[in-house]
């Protein structure tokens, strides 16, 4: 059974590497979850029978379209923009657009392959989906950044509802941008229907606890696994990677919990202040003047800057929480971690990590949190806002943050379950990947092939 199931996926991973040539993010997100996936395999055929790997692997549709807007100068410009409608079986497609001029076809499968999962592990009623642009928002204006959004939307919004798909934000899409999106889709639709984006702000129908969500959530999952070994963030060495709305909320909540952070950093190079980060001054930088954290040190001269990201690894600490971007993590990184003396990882951002970054995690017993499970406090509170919204009712922070608690403490549980179910007990990639895939694909099964 074990070579069968072994055989089935590596056939199916060929399919996706053949269907989808030079595409190496969606490649490393399709193997992480596929290799996990073997013995389940083996102890419930029916999926193989049922070809539930070949289907899911599939987009349910993937769609790309041109975003023509004109700048502050009165040039035309066009971008590409995405929408991967991955899986629907447990609710409407859901999650964030990302503009970045990295995104590509491949970045956003990437990124929706996972939010299926991740999605699924809630235990929300949400599919899975993905969206953004090549677009870049460094560096332009208020007016360019809202005619942007306009166009980008004009197209969107006839394959988007809030029964039907529900985007939010990701790098390079915040409260700003959300609320332009909405402006937009109200327009178009002639109807206000809250529903269809999350992270809108709260005087519109926002929730309480969203913009909080990842990063609280974050934290929450590391420390249930610090629980697990009897340690905690109390006393803890911390670095964050990021200064976006993932990091800042991270560090607030593990300040709150008696740690030290001492590092962040966004996509120039990173701050080290052995003080801990002052978190007004990164907000202040970040939210409000949307400046470089180089910055930083001009408030705080006993802090030192340094150029790249990267550097940031080399810091010793008991716990890392990359926030920040893709496969920021190689083995290098992931080996100077480990003779600094680590002990959790906790992945805010997508994929941060290598796979080859992973291995060495696990192999030397580093408690690692992967971003499906430890990020996925914010599509988690997103569901509550589109809950909050179908109720025309609003919740308060404390019952929201509640609620993404004991969430946290739930997706921790049901991998560590599933994880000693196969035989890899403390193995939280495999536990997450195979909790998340069960119920999307039992729910596969009692559809019938569609
Ligand atoms: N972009 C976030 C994620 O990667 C949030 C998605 C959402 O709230 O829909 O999960």
């Amino acid at each position: 059974n074990d070579a069968a199931a072994a055989r089935y996926v590596k056939e199916v991973y060929e399919t996706v590497v053949r269907r989808n040539p030079h595409e190496h993010e969606f490649h490393q997100a399709v193997k992480e979850i596929f290799d996990s996936l073997i013995p389940i395999f083996a102890k419930y055929p029916i999926y193989m029978e049922q070809g539930i790997l070949e289907r899911i692997v599939e987009p349910e549709r993937m769609i790309t379209f041109r975003v023509p807007w004109v700048d502050d100068q009165g040039k035309v410009q066009v971008n590409r923009g995405f929408r991967v409608q991955y899986n629907s079986v447990l609710g409407p497609y859901k999650g964030g657009l990302r503009f970045h001029p990295s995104v590509n076809a491949s970045i956003i499968k990437f990124l929706g392959f996972e939010q299926i999962f991740k999605n699924a592990l809630t235990g929300q009623p949400i599919g899975g989906g993905k969206g953004g642009s090549d677009f870049d928002p460094k560096g332009k204006s208020e007016g360019e950044i809202m005619r942007f959004t306009q166009s980008f939307m004009t197209e969107l919004y006839r394959y988007i509802g809030p029964d039907v798909d529900v985007p939010a934000g990701d790098i390079g899409v915040g409260a700003r941008e959300i609320g332009y999106m909405f402006g937009q889709y109200r327009r178009i639709r002639g109807a206000n229907e809250p529903g269809v984006l999350t992270g809108k702000g709260v005087g519109y129908g926002g929730s309480l606890g969203r913009k909080e969500a990842t990063g609280y959530g974050c934290v929450y999952f590391v420390e249930e696994m610090l629980k697990s070994k009897g340690l905690s963030f109390e006393g803890s060495t911390v670095v964050v990677s990021g200064s976006g709305n993932v990091a800042i909320y991270a560090i607030q909540k593990a300040t709150q919990l008696g740690a030290k952070v001492v590092a962040c950093s966004d996509s120039n190079g990173y701050i080290y202040d052995p003080e801990g980060i002052n978190l007004e001054t990164v907000q202040q930088l970040k939210e409000v003047e949307r400046k470089r954290i180089s910055e930083y040190v001009k408030h705080h001269p006993h802090a030192e800057y340094h150029e790249g990201c990267s550097g940031i690894w080399s810091i010793p600490c008991d716990i890392a929480l990359p926030c920040a971007t893709q496969n920021e993590i190689d083995e290098v990184a992931a080996r100077t971690l480990v003779a600094n003396g680590v002990k959790a990882i906790g992945e805010g951002a997508n994929m941060p990590s290598t796979l080859e970054a992973i291995e060495v995690f696990l192999d030397n017993n580093v408690l690692f949190g992967p971003a499906k499970a430890a990020n996925a406090g914010g599509v988690a509170v997103s569901a509550l806002e589109m809950a909050q919204n179908s109720m025309r009712y609003s919740w308060s922070f404390y019952d929201v943050d509640r609620k993404l608690h004991d969430i946290m403490k739930e997706i921790y549980q049901q991998s560590v379950e599933a994880a000693e179910e196969f035989g890899q007990s403390g193995n939280l990639v495999v536990g997450a990947n195979i909790a998340g895939f069960k119920r999307v694909a039992d729910a596969m099964l009692a559809h019938g092939v569609i």
